[in-house]
C-alpha cells in the first residue's frame, strides 16, 4: 500500500488517498499516472509521483482526457518495448490497454489534469531503516 497526497486543480481540495491494487501502485512506482477521483468535487485527476515529476506544475497539466490516455498508451507501449523482463512488458502492455480503453469511454470534450503528488510507502525498508 501506498499513500498519495495531490491537490485537486478544480476545487483545490487537499487529498489524500491510499492505493492497495498492486497494478495502481506498480503504475505509480513505474513514472506511470493514476487517474484518482476528489472525494471533494469529483474531478478525476492523472496523479504523478511528484519526487519523479518535479517540473508539473501544482495546480496540474490540463489537456483532454483522450489526449492524455493516448500519450500515455504510447509511452506504455515504448517501455514495454524496452524493459528487460518478460513480466514488466506484459505489465507495460496490460497498462496501455488500460489507458486505451479509459480513452475509449470518454467524451472527447472532457478535460482533466495531470497533477503532482506526494507517494509515501509506510513500511518501506527506508522508512523501517530511520525508525530502528
Ligand atoms: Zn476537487
Amino acid at each position: 500500500m501506498v499513500t498519495v497526497c495531490f491537490r485537486c486543480p478544480s476545487c483545490a481540495m487537499h487529498v489524500i488517498r491510499g492505493l492497495v491494487c498492486n497494478d495502481a501502485v506498480r503504475a505509480l512506482m513505474s513514472d506511470f499516472p493514476v487517474p484518482l477521483r476528489c472525494p471533494g468535487c469529483g474531478t478525476v485527476s492523472l496523479v504523478l509521483q511528484h519526487s519523479r515529476h518535479r517540473t508539473l506544475r501544482a495546480e496540474g497539466e490540463w489537456d483532454s482526457t483522450v489526449g492524455h490516455c493516448l500519450t500515455i498508451a504510447a509511452t506504455c507501449r515504448l517501455r514495454a518495448g524496452e524493459v528487460q523482463s518478460a513480466d514488466a512488458r506484459l505489465f507495460m502492455i496490460r497498462l496501455e490497454q488500460q489507458w486505451l480503453e479509459l480513452g475509449a469511454r470518454c467524451d472527447v470534450f472532457q478535460q482533466c489534469a495531470i497533477v503532482p503528488a506526494r507517494v509515501t510507502r509506510p513500511w518501506s525498508r527506508r522508512r523501517l531503516r530511520h525508525s530502528a
